[in-house]
């Protein structure tokens, strides 16, 4: 009988620390999406950290479909707009929680010229290319590849063809998401050519740190480390160089509501976007990881702090949000119920040579780096 006992014990303990085991490998999972119009069947991969954050990330367009956050009290809610239908991606959801590429924002009249070569690529924003084309990174399907080490990690990697959507050059992409032990969602970009070609990169994340499907975000207040903005002619092109945003709808220098002078259309700038759907420039435009903004929604107490490699970020508060997708908790995203810091170089760059740069040729990688970090201020 002792005997018996003892072997008992035995294997409980062995069933214990294989569970325990297991518990360490579960920071990824996968589970199935939903299938595509096309057939494609879509997997969702859950990276959970340490404090009880899950990031969801789709192998269609690298979409960040659901992010959990503690609010001060510790209650998680989802801070990103996502819906449940992988197709609804391809129309009344585009771009939310997505990769964008090959450029990101608009290029004027769907056209660029490199190295003397024109190219000729898709107007899919009235008369302007935007977001890589009519089939950007974001509706594609990624290969993914989980990642072993401290912090859960996906790799998702792309080829995009010479020629597609007008683009020239085969350009290689892979980017990283890593969810870090202190509630950051890390994304490491890197792209190479085997042709000239440009390239902008970005994640079209809608946050609501209020919880998706809770309103609207004018309420939050936001904070930028940037003292100059490109306004932008009716198309949304930038138009006329850097301007100071010192006195004018646009200084986020010291934290403000989002809200404060969003409707104030006496500015030309805020009448032609609708509310903010422009690009600032950070002081501090070099190449290192710098805090750039800070956005805080005061009834929860959530924060989301954005650091960047980049020089600028295109700050949209969903001024084209009418209602049609429907979130995933069944309510529809309205009129500004999130907001989008898509870090990234400067709209329209390839035709506007006074910007950086974002053209790319053979031997060189295109490299950027973004990191949102979630917290918590007292209320
Ligand atoms: C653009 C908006 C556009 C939105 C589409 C943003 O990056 O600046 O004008 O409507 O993407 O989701």
């Amino acid at each position: 009988m002792k005997k018996l006992l003892f072997l008992v014990a035995w294997f409980g303990l062995v069933a214990c620390s294989s569970d325990s085991t297991e518990e360490k490998q579960e920071n990824i999972t996968s589970h199935p999406f939903g299938v595509m119009a096309s057939g494609d069947s879509i997997t969702a991969y859950v990276l959970k950290n340490k404090a009880g954050m899950e990031v969801e990330i789709l192998n269609l367009g690298g979409i960040i479909s659901r992010w959990t956050a503690p609010d001060a009290q510790g209650e998680f809610a989802d801070i990103t707009l996502g819906v449940t239908n992988p197709q609804d991606y391809r129309g009344a959801a585009k771009y939310l929680g997505a990769l964008i590429g090959r450029f990101g924002n608009r290029i004027a009249h769907g056209s660029f010229t490199l190295d003397g070569k024109t190219y000729t690529l898709a107007k899919n924003n009235g008369p302007n290319a935007l977001h890589g084309g009519e089939e950007g990174f974001d509706a594609k399907i990624w290969q993914v590849e989980p990642l072993e080490g401290p912090d859960p990690a996906l790799k998702l990697t792309y080829t995009s063809v010479d020629g597609e959507e007008g683009y020239p050059g085969n350009l290689s992409v892979e980017v990283i998401y890593t969810l870090q032990a202190d509630n950051a969602l890390r994304i490491d970009y890197r792209a190479t050519t085997d042709q000239p070609t440009v390239v902008n990169l970005t994640n079209h994340a809608y946050f609501n740190l209020k919880g998706e499907g809770n309103g609207d975000i004018v309420d939050h207040e936001l904070e930028m480390k940037a003292s100059r903005y490109l306004p932008v002619d009716i198309g949304l092109i930038p138009e006329g160089g850097p301007a100071e945003v010192k006195g004018t709808p646009f200084d986020f220098r010291m934290s403000r509501r989002i809200g404060e002078a969003i409707n104030d259309t006496t500015h030309v700038q805020i009448k032609r976007g609708g509310g903010y759907d422009h690009c600032w420039i950070f002081d501090d435009t070099t190449q290192t990881l710098k805090s750039v903004a800070l956005v805080v929604e005061p009834s929860s107490g959530r924060t989301l702090e954005v650091l960047t490699t980049e020089p600028a970020v295109q700050f949209y508060t969903g001024n084209f949000l009418d209602g049609k997708a429907l979130g995933k908790s069944g309510k529809p995203y309205t009129f500004r119920s999130g907001f989008c810091l898509e870090t990234q170089h400067y709209p329209d760059s390839p035709n506007q040579k006074t910007f950086p740069t974002t053209t790319l040729r053979p031997g060189q990688t295109y490299r950027s780096t973004t990191v949102y970090k979630l917290g918590v201020r007292e209320r």
